[in-house]
């Protein structure tokens, strides 16, 4: 008998050989009809791969990232075996998962697919995956290797196997198909219930442009048709939520060839929504008692050095510029030049903690092929601090960051995050991380203690921490339920010691502050590009560049409709009038597509009663009232939004 321990600590006793389908089943069916592989001390199996040993068992459901990776690698395979059964001597280059599905590179000896060609691929998987095939999984030599794919004559095959080593080769069968895998795989086809092949793409065989181009066939699969078509469907409205497509749209941003990719220009209306978020982030972090700094947006080659960015992290900055015989480096990051200031200010540990805050500007090179829209950019705006304190302060103070995320996630309507809690690995200490045991320990059981206080819902990785401390990326889901990463928060107690940054400690001895780095808000660019496809352009009130429209019936009340502008904008309510000599009717209709959150229409009676119409956007007409009660209305309708 062998001792499987679950999550929850508790430890059963299994025979040897047992596996995890089996040990899913032994608690109920129903868990075992969802069991697509599992996680056997910390590595992802097969749920039919016999467990010989004591071991530490998770089992994996389409819930976990690693399910759903399974799910879409072992789709893969059925996607390659309905090819072959297509097309008899296609071969294969690499097939894994993605993101969001899979792809397989492969070729097809210069026949080219159509997307009618891809329905009826789908529809052979479909087919085949009713056949509720066994993925078998099976141990073989390099020579077997070499054999079998020399005889079906697969170059590419047999160019990865070369390069691997005997006795760390498998195979794996479903139905009549046989790749070169190491796994891991769903328990049978069967689980496949919905298909879609999303598109086709050419590319390089290893991603060289000197090979072979190859076709690259993209698609999805889900374990029921509901999520296929909850998933199709949000995908559609993405499109039309696509932040590139309504950026322009509502004149937010722009880019231009003389100033250079990846390097976005905000437009009056993309400058409002960063004040506005700069004035919000500003008072959060004033309350939570932040102190702002500014700095430069250049730095000496030295200070890189010794931030370790240099040599390290150079791939990912702007080449330096000469400068009275000195390297000049934009700046990637805000904390060297925190780090500075901290070490000006030479505290004790009765002034710890120590919170500085900055929008910094970074500059960073993403090479053009990645850049994205405001997703991927050179330029960023980060809603950046570093919080110093003592060891003892640091539960507190991070408890502090998370609930100012609660507080943002509150305003900004996002229901749905997760935040992913990598930490270090005990083998990889003094290689991989920095060597201090204990701190690491102590670190990550402080953090994982306020997650789960706090009730946020988080993921634990293990061996994916940052050099120098643990980590937590922050992903929300936009109001169609696409996944964003917005921001980092990093432990640090490495760096701190590496710019000889200390404070004086009770004993009057010096002591190295641990440095939190966290920025809620991401940077502008990200989180702005989020927000648009978030509320699908209909920006909150207060969030708005343009608040309020005021539409004169006609030329007639273009005086008082003036009155009524000035008198909202004097009260810090952005208002526009549109004089054009338009009917009122056209006027309604090209404010809504502009999506301003208030409409005012002014005629004789507003002006006779000193009142104005109101109008709200995607709710239609409010009635008529003075025009004091719309600025309290307003007021405090901003208010509201903004203390939750
Ligand atoms: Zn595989
Ligand atoms: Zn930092």
């Amino acid at each position: 008998m062998i001792n499987i321990k679950f999550p929850d600590g508790k430890v059963k006793q299994f025979p040897e050989g047992t596996t995890a389908l089996y040990i899913a089943k032994s608690i109920s069916e129903g868990l075992a009809r969802n069991v697509l592989a599992a996680k056997v001390n910390g590595e992802v199996w097969d749920a039919t791969r016999p467990i010989n040993k004591d071991a530490e068992l998770f089992l994996l459901t389409w819930d976990d990232k690693d399910g759903k990776a399974a799910m879409w690698h072992s789709s893969a395979h059925l996607m390659a075996e309905a090819l072959e059964a297509l097309y008899p001597g296609v071969k294969f280059g690499i097939g894994p998962p993605v993101d969001n599905g899979f792809y397989y590179d492969v070729d097809l000896g210069g026949q080219v697919l159509s997307m009618e060609d891809l329905k009826k691929v789908e529809d052979k998987m479909k087919e085949l995956a009713k056949q509720g095939n066994t993925y078998v999984r099976k141990d073989v030599s390099k020579n077997e290797a070499e054999k079998y794919f020399k005889e079906k004559g697969d170059e590419y095959k047999l160019e990865l196997i070369s390069e691997l080593q005997d006795g760390n080769i498998t195979f794996y069968q479903q139905g009549n198909f046989v790749d070169l895998c190491r796994g891991p795989h769903i328990p049978n086809t069967g689980l496949i219930k919905a298909i879609k092949l999303t598109n086709i793409a050419g590319a390089y065989w290893r991603g060289d442009e000197k090979n072979k181009q190859l076709t690259r066939i993209y698609g999805i699969t889900f374990p029921k048709q509901k999520e296929l078509d909850e998933y199709l469907n949000m995908l559609e409205e993405a499109k039309k939520r696509d932040h590139r497509k309504l950026g322009k749209e509502l004149e937010i941003y722009t880019f231009d060839e003389d100033v250079g990719p990846g390097l976005p220009l905000w437009l009056p209306n993309g400058a409002v929504i960063i004040e506005e978020l700069e004035k919000l982030a500003k008072k959060t972090e004033q309350e939570a008692g932040y102190k702002r700094v500014r700095t430069p947006h250049l730095a000496k080659e030295n200070m890189y050095k010794t931030s370790g960015h240099l040599p390290y992290y150079a791939e990912s900055m702007f080449p330096p510029m000469e400068m009275e015989g000195e390297k000049y480096y934009l700046k990637a990051m805000n904390c060297p030049h925190h780090h500075k200031i901290f070490a000006t200010l030479n505290p004790s540990y009765r002034d710890l903690p120590i919170r500085l805050a900055e929008y910094g500007t970074c500059y960073r090179y993403e090479q053009s092929g990645e850049l994205f829209g405001l997703m991927r950019v050179r330029s960023l705006q980060m809603n950046d601090a570093h919080i110093y304190c003592t060891r003892e302060q640091f539960a507190q103070e991070f408890r502090a960051v998370n609930d100012m995320y609660l507080k943002y996630f509150r305003i900004f309507g996002i229901d749905k995050y997760v935040m992913r809690f990598s930490t270090h690995s005990k083998e990889k200490l003094g290689k991989k991380y920095v060597n201090e045991p204990e701190l690491w320990l102590r670190t990550e059981e402080m953090v994982r203690n306020v997650l789960i206080e706090s009730k946020i819902p988080y993921v634990e990785v293990p061996d994916e921490g940052a050099f120098y401390g643990p980590k937590i990326d922050v992903q929300v889901w936009s109001a169609i339920g696409r996944e964003f990463t917005l921001a980092t928060n990093q432990v640090d107690f490495a760096v701190p010691a590496r710019f000889g940054l200390t404070f004086r400690n009770k004993d009057n001895n010096p002591e190295t502050p641990i440095c939190i780095h966290r920025a809620p808000l991401g940077t502008h660019e990200r989180f702005i590009g989020f927000l648009i496809e978030h509320y699908a352009g209909n920006f909150p009130l207060w969030l708005n560049p343009v608040q309020v429209a005021v539409l004169p019936i006609s030329d007639k009340y273009s005086d008082y409709a003036k009155k009524v502008c000035r008198m909202l904008n004097n009260c810090d309510i952005r208002t526009l009038i549109d004089e054009r000599n338009e009917k009122i009717g056209k006027k309604i209709r090209d404010t809504e597509v502009k999506k301003i959150p208030y409409m005012l229409v002014v005629g004789e009676k507003e002006e006779k009663d000193s009142a104005v119409s109101v109008r709200r956007h995607g709710e239609g007409d409010k009635g008529s009232m003075s025009t004091e009660s719309f600025v309290k209305l307003v007021t405090e309708e901003i208010s509201r939004a903004l203390n939750v």
